[in-house]
């Protein structure tokens, strides 16, 4: 099993752990309002062949922490303090020139849109053959073959022909699978996807979801799925953590918070989607309000505005104080244990059927 460990607000002592390692990362942007504090003090663990789920709504800090780890925050604006180790080395502060080593060698990302990743000006083959020549010093005709193997991998049919083919005379599914073949094709031990099946069919996404896991198996990367799926997360992830406002709220196996969630927030996200062969027409209920401005997040707990249960924690506590994210499988949240089981059992639980 994935191990996340530590407290967000009492870091690990530093040095490398697991395959991955997250120590306390802060990301702050500076912006003409004020600094926005993106990610504030978040530590995680993924080892190699094991996947990390990430939800949370927009703007939660999941796409920012998987940029930073791969050094493609905007380094102009953005101020970046903790530790993060990838197979040891450590990433935070290093040179452009190293982190370009181990992007597409190491480490790679699929993004939510191919067309972002994806130049219109050069042939489909070539850009998937292009960054193995650069890492691993292979001739043109070798990258070529390897290109056409990753092709035909990712389930692109008469692969030899459509490496000469553009990007637009791709479809979507093709084009998604196409920067999957691009990401794995230096065999890369950590692969962070984000939303990378949010534009597709189902049925294209089934497939590209079964596609991965077949990589995984066969090469044991690292994964870091970044969703606001709770049902891709379900089918994809070892364990899961889940974001608000820059920082991880809950965590455990997926299975745990899945089933027995402990936070107020899981429970919104939770109760606002359609259950997995549940009924077409039945009532999701959304969370209240909307996620607050990280330019000036709220005191104490950041989900208080929005919270339901606050009243049940007594001297104010929940705007004042912020909650910890104790070690293991734990939630951010002052409600006593007795209290979170009560309210599970008695109003949550039935909602989610
Ligand atoms: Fe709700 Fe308070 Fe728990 Fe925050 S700490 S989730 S406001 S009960």
């Amino acid at each position: 099993m994935t191990t996340l460990t530590k407290t967000e607000d009492t870091p690990a002592p530093t040095g490398p752990g697991a395959f991955l390692s997250v120590r306390d990362l802060r990301v702050r942007f500076s912006t003409e309002d004020g600094i926005v504090n993106a990610v504030d003090g978040l530590s995680f663990d993924v080892e190699r062949g094991k996947t990390l789920g990430i939800v949370g709504e927009s703007g939660s800090g999941k796409s920012v922490t998987n940029l930073t780890i791969l050094g493609l925050h905007n380094s102009k604006t953005a101020a970046v303090d903790g530790e993060i180790y990838l197979d040891g080395k450590e990433l935070v502060g290093s040179s452009e020139k190293d982190l370009e080593k181990i992007r597409g060698n190491k480490a790679a990302m699929i993004f939510q849109d191919p067309l972002t990743a994806l130049s219109p000006y050069y042939t489909v083959g070539r850009q998937i053959a292009e960054p193995y020549r650069k890492h691993t010093g292979a001739s043109k005709k070798e990258a070529k073959a390897r290109a056409i193997e990753m092709l035909d991998k990712v389930g692109i049919p008469q692969p030899a022909t459509r490496f000469n083919d553009y990007p637009h005379q791709f479809s979507g599914g093709m084009r998604q699978r196409a920067m999957i073949a691009m990401a794995l094709i230096c065999d890369p031990d950590l692969l962070i996807a984000d939303e990378p099946t949010t534009a597709l069919d189902v049925t294209v996404q089934a497939q590209i979801l079964d596609l991965l896991k077949d990589l995984q198996q066969e090469f044991g990367s690292a994964i870091v799925f970044i969703t606001h799926d709770l049902g891709v997360i379900a089918n994809m992830a070892d364990d899961l953590l889940v974001m608000y406002a820059g920082r991880a709220v809950e965590r455990g196996s997926v299975r745990e918070v899945l089933h027995t969630p402990k936070h107020p927030y899981t429970w919104g996200l939770l109760s606002s989607m359609p259950r997995l062969g549940g009924d077409i027409n039945e009532a999701l209920t959304p969370i209240p309000g909307s996620p607050p401005s990280l330019l000036n997040p709220p005191s104490g707990c950041a989900f208080h505005p929005r919270c339901a249960f606050k009243d049940q924690v007594s001297d104010g506590r929940c705007s004042g104080d912020r909650p910890t994210l104790p070690s293991g499988r734990a939630a951010a949240c002052h409600l006593t244990a007795e209290q979170k089981q009560t309210i599970f059992i008695d109003q949550i639980k039935p909602r989610l059927g």
